[in-house]
């Protein structure tokens, strides 16, 4: 779609909604930007874009610049499901995603990852290898930098890693990346989706405008995603922990085997810094990948090797008289709190709790009752965590995080661990996951100072 002179608004002016301003207002558009947040509360955004001649309407949304516009641009952040959007479409007009406009105008070939959780670390760790195999790559999407950018910036790559959350997948039309990896679908934003299929579609479209020269790479082992091979148009590219493929890549006795169209190669695991389960998931999705676009086996061996994983997913903190303080803000639902209480035996104490997102915590239960000595829970969730898990081990209530590391500390026994991992979003009491994480790690090291 040739952009010089149409008049396109764009919904929502956080990150990716500036960039995408940028972007529009560079290539000659007429750009109307709006936002339900009033003209203070956008200050530092607005000054970003003062260089620019936009039209603003803040504060509100007006139906009529949604029905007059000749394309819509809506960021991640903004539900597709308000009305004027939905007028908007009744009358016909295209109201596309961020992620499917920079697809217009980026050639190379493109690895597009989603699922419940995981996306982070296997972005991060596919962009990795492509790099070290010598490749020009932008790595971008939810993970930080929109992809817009890269449209914006006329910056030649090779190749292109994005990682896409059900959001910004709602709004593609014709969005067709050379890999797509679905990693696990797990309950999860609740409080955004009618229902849980709901959410289900919205991953799927990943895989919506692929062809038979693409490659669909699906966890297997998670029934919900395998479900969804049979819908594929791609060539489907499985991988498994659980069992042996002959075409795949999968996972046994300490090696993971990739094996195509005849050619295999095999990885010992045992000098790998990423641990846990979940984590030798997101390693073959990201070899499964970069092997399946050329990139040469021993390199990316190398580049998985070095691979250091990201803060805030299962990062110790400290080791204080025998107790190990571990760091999981970034564990926000109940799927990836699952894997992160996986990674230990026994004599757990897992801080838990935040903004409630609406779904059940009970496939936490089992895991509770088998490795949490004790629980303690924080924030709005209180509540409906202690009625699904209190039962089924030693559970307090704490007003701060502090008081949370406090009861812990108290309470944990030399060779335990203490876990915070909340299942939940972190917006109740804190900015985002980050400062909660800051929290969190201050809260441990004072204690060290105390005992000291
Ligand atoms: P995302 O970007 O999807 O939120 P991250 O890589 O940031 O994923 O990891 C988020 C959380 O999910 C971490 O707390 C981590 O322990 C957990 N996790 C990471 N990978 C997986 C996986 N493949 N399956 C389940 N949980 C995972």
């Amino acid at each position: 779609m040739e952009l010089k002179d149409k008049k396109i608004l764009v919904v929502g002016l956080a990150k990716t909604g500036v960039a995408v301003t940028r972007f529009l207002a560079r290539a000659g558009a007429f750009v109307t930007v709006t936002d339900m947040r009033e003209e203070e509360a956008l200050s530092d955004v607005l000054a970003e874009l003062s260089d620019l001649d936009i039209t603003y309407e803040l504060g509100r949304h007006i139906p009529y610049s949604f029905l007059m516009a000749d394309l819509i641009v809506v960021s991640p952040g903004v539900p597709m499901d308000i009305k004027p959007l939905e007028m908007a479409r009744a009358q016909k007009r295209r109201v596309v995603s961020e992620v499917e406009l920079a697809s217009w105008f980026i050639k190379a070939p493109m690895v597009a990852i989603t699922g419940t959780n995981g996306k982070t670390t296997t972005t991060t760790l596919t962009g990795e290898i492509f790099k070290a195999c010598g490749f020009e790559t932008f790595v971008g999407g939810n993970i930080g930098n929109p992809l817009i950018e890269l449209a914006e910036s006329g910056q030649e790559v090779s190749r292109v890693v994005v990682e896409l959350s059900s959001f910004q997948l709602e709004g593609v039309e014709s969005f067709r990346p050379d890999v797509a990896v679905l990693l696990n679908i797990t309950e999860d934003h609740l409080d955004r989706y009618h229902s849980f299929q709901e959410y289900i579609d919205a991953k799927l479209r990943i895989f919506e405008n692929q062809t038979a020269d693409d490659f669909a790479v699906l966890n297997i082992d998670d029934p919900l995603v395998a479900a969804c091979a049979s819908k594929l148009k791609a060539q489907l590219f499985p991988m498994s922990r659980l069992h042996e493929l002959e075409e795949g890549i999968s996972y046994r006795d300490g090696f993971i085997t990739f094996s195509h169209k005849g050619k295999v190669l095999r990885f010992g695991t045992e000098g790998f810094k990423l641990k846990g389960v979940h984590n030798l998931d997101n390693i073959m999705a990201s070899l499964a990948s970069t092997l399946l676009m050329r990139c040469d086996g021993d390199c990316a061996y190398e580049a998985v090797k070095n691979f250091k994983g990201l803060p805030h997913r299962m990062e110790l903190v400290e080791e204080i008289d025998g107790v190990a303080y571990y760091e999981d803000s970034k564990g926000t639902n109940v799927g990836s709190v699952v894997k992160s209480l996986e990674s230990f035996d026994s004599g757990i104490t897992l801080i838990a709790g935040g903004k409630d997102k609406g779904g059940s915590y009970e496939p936490l239960a089992p895991l509770v009752e088998s490795r949490v000595s004790h629980l303690v829970l924080i924030g709005e969730a209180k509540a409906r965590m202690r009625e699904a898990l209190g039962a089924l081990t030693d559970t307090h209530e704490a007003q701060t995080l502090e008081e949370a590391v406090e009861i812990a500390r108290r309470l944990t026994k030399p060779g335990g661990v203490v876990l915070f991992s909340p299942a939940c979003s972190s917006f109740d009491m804190f900015k985002n996951y980050e400062e909660r994480a800051q929290r969190f790690k201050a809260a441990v090291r004072a204690g060290k100072k105390g005992e000291a």
